[in-house]
């Protein structure tokens, strides 16, 4: 699932091509992902819209199209890519340092629920295997607008990510620490492979509850979140099948993973099996001798 750093990625690669950008049309092949508002409306309020400005707030895009904004959250497997069909790139190609096969600006298929056009005979186009994304269009003064931005805690990346408010959260909280990692009020953008990459750094194991931590602890828990966040950034993001960014290319971050999808190899630090435990529902790999408080 694209978390923060794969987000963030996507929406820089985008930014070389959407800002001052008008709309022709909107296409809207599978209203599931379509949350807000109904596909008809959706078109009619997108034609002749521009882009001004595009912002991510943990693993929410935000496109500002006076006076209408667009939330694109990519789900499970959402891929948004920028198609030129002036560009001879070939449909499949080898990294050269990753070696990892990479998609070049998918066409269409079966998967590509929607596509925004423009006048140019570029597109953007939303491709969602698993259809758990979610597209919300409304204008800047809808209260729902509002509301969805509100229920996002502090992104990591920003100076919005501030201790007192993390440690005081994660003292009172009877929750496992990785169900408060996961909690998107909490740290906005974290999802299962930061989670546990954060853990691990920290020396932290992932079912302890907030409250049996201490002050030190949680420090290290809140220095290591920006930091595996920032490592990815730095490699591309993570990819292990759908994610991509806007040209298509995959990121190289999951080589660098320590922990996360693991479990059943040595820990890199103490060559020790890597254990796996369901912790809010979700599958953990930590290490028992490096994450022992
Ligand atoms: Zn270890």
């Amino acid at each position: 699932m694209p978390e923060l750093p794969e987000v963030e990625t996507v929406r820089r690669s985008l930014l070389p091509y959407l800002p001052g950008r008008v709309i022709e049309d909107a296409l809207v092949r599978h209203p599931k992902v379509l949350v807000f508002p109904d596909p008809g409306t959706f078109a009619r309020q997108l034609r002749g819209a521009r882009f001004e400005r595009l912002e991510r707030r943990g693993k929410l895009l935000i496109f500002h199209l006076p006076p209408l904004v667009l939330l694109v959250h990519l789900g499970m497997t959402g891929q948004l890519t920028f198609r030129d069909p002036s560009r001879s790139d070939r449909p499949f190609e080898r990294h050269p340092t990753t070696g990892l096969q990479r998609t070049v600006q998918h066409e269409v298929d079966s998967h590509t629920h929607i596509t925004l056009l423009f006048g140019d005979g570029c597109a953007v186009h939303y491709r969602d295997i698993r259809k758990f994304g979610k597209w919300r269009l409304f204008s800047q003064d809808h209260p729902r607008l509002g509301l969805e931005l509100a229920r996002l805690g502090p992104d990591p990346l920003t100076s919005d990510w501030q201790w007192e408010p993390f440690f005081r959260t994660v003292r009172g909280s009877q929750r496992a620490i990785k169900a408060i990692l996961l909690d998107q009020a909490v740290a906005a953008g974290v999802g299962n492979i930061y989670a546990d990459e954060a853990l691990f750094e920290a020396g932290v194991r992932p079912a302890i509850k907030g409250a049996k931590l201490s002050a030190r602890r949680i420090g290290k828990i809140f220095s290591a979140v920006p930091s595996v966040l920032a490592k990815a950034l730095a490699n591309g993001g993570t990819s292990f099948s759908d994610y991509v960014d806007a040209d298509g290319k995959k990121g190289s971050n999951q080589e660098q993973l320590l922990v996360y999808g693991r479990y059943g190899e040595p820990c890199f630090r103490c060559q020790n099996e890597l254990e796996r435990s369901t912790v809010a529902q979700r599958t953990s790999t930590w290490c028992k001798v490096c994450q022992r408080t």
